[in-house]
């Protein structure tokens, strides 16, 4: 027996459920077509909605900032790592989101970690989705505050349980806008009337949302038209944006307080100057034209409307994410390895990221997809479904 055994036990039950994920190399830029593990494919899983990625602009903005900044700040932001281009992204991201400031971090996944605990303390309560990103479980798990789960974008629920805490003083209702997994759309009109009706503070995490939604991808609260009565947005440069990188959009007053106390801003060091340039970049072609996003939609309503025609379970989603809705674990897994096998990149996804028999393989429509592309892929889908099913 060794002290490590526990581990090998582990895996091997993963494996043995069909939980055990192949993680594939990708050996060229992310784009259409992509190489994986030695051969080109195409790519029908990353998050490249726009196509930024691989962009020509992009890739020259991040080249132009190493030459002038080189590769990292070498310190964390509140210390020496605070770079004019990090604050230059920053009013960029606040124009184009319409608030009063914003901040950059290093991560969607740190912002969850930066806000949530920043602002919920011992005495207070967060009203979170049951669906939540695990980087927002995450956020609340670092804070003393009573956490409430509400049911999945119901919104009755959510009021009861409002009016149960309405004695507590500080309250946070903290969702996801779309919904990483299944597509769907919080119900945030609602929420934000609830909020105000019981004096909660609103915090939505766009990062599914951005790029896709709304004029010009400016996200979920300009898709609504709820500017101004949404506290926090908090979102990732990593999905549409194609690049690396989280921020909180808000009034501030909350921007100034991260600056002063969000660990993850004070104890994790600044995002390297490619990357911050990058982001600068991609957010001045959105401003300027919304061609990159019309594709994106375009593309979808294509591939959702075939994949409907062909009879797939595509579930709920109202957004690019077109889940393919398989069931088991390992019959996802082994629909993913055919499709491979025909050159499709698309990844099954399994527990504990889904439930338990809501196994899918989650395809990701993206602007740089042509339509032969699509029709490839819907093939694919078709073949291997006669082949297996
Ligand atoms: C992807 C995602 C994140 C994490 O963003 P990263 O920048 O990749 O860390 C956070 N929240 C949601 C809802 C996400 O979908």
């Amino acid at each position: 027996m060794s002290k490590l055994d526990f581990i090998t036990e582990r895996l091997q039950s993963l494996q043995a459920q069909g939980l055990y994920n192949t993680i594939r190399t990708i050996e060229s830029a992310v784009d259409a077509w992509t190489i994986v593990d030695g051969k080109r494919v195409l790519n029908m899983c990353s998050n490249n909605y726009l196509g930024f990625a691989a962009d020509s602009r992009l890739c020259a903005a991040a080249k132009d900032a190493i030459d002038q900044l080189g590769v990292g700040p070498a310190a964390v932001r509140s210390i020496a790592g605070t770079m004019n281009i990090h604050l230059e992204l920053e009013q960029k991201i606040a124009a184009f989101k319409g608030t009063e400031a914003a901040l950059s971090l290093q991560s969607g996944l740190g912002v969850n970690l930066a806000v949530i605990p920043l602002l919920m303390e011992k005495e207070d309560v967060i009203f979170t989705d049951e669906l939540n990103h695990a980087s927002i479980i995450d956020g609340c798990r670092l804070t003393k505050a009573k956490r409430v789960i509400f049911a999945h974008c119901d919104v009755a629920d959510l009021e009861r349980l409002l009016a149960e805490n309405k004695d507590i003083d500080k309250k946070l209702i903290v969702t996801d806008g779309v919904f990483s997994m299944d597509g769907d759309l919080a119900p945030l009109p609602d929420i934000v009337t609830i909020a105000e009706e019981y004096d909660a503070m609103v915090m939505v995490d766009d990062a599914h949302g951005e790029g896709v939604l709304g004029g010009h991808g400016r996200g979920i609260v300009d898709h609504f038209s709820l500017h101004g009565r949404v506290d926090i947005e908090v979102g990732t440069m990593s999905k549409a944006f194609g690049v690396i990188g989280g921020y909180v959009a808000g009034k501030a007053k909350i921007i100034e307080y991260l600056r002063q106390q969000g660990r993850p801003f004070l104890f994790s060091s600044a995002a390297t100057p490619a990357d911050v340039a990058a982001c600068i970049a991609a957010i001045d072609i959105l401003t300027e034209t919304d061609q990159p996003v019309q594709r994106l939609w375009k593309n979808t309503h294509y591939f959702k409307e075939k994949m409907k025609k062909l009879g797939f379970d595509i579930g709920i989603s109202e957004t690019p994410i077109t889940p393919v809705m398989l069931g088991e674990a390992k019959i996802a897994q082994e629909f993913s390895r055919r499709l491979f096998a025909r050159n499709i990149f698309a990844q099954s996804i399994t527990f504990p990221t889904v439930p338990h028999g809501k196994a899918r393989i989650r395809t990701m429509i993206s602007a740089v997809h042509s339509q032969d592309d699509l029709d490839f892929a819907l093939q694919g889908f078709a073949a291997v479904r006669e082949e297996l099913l």
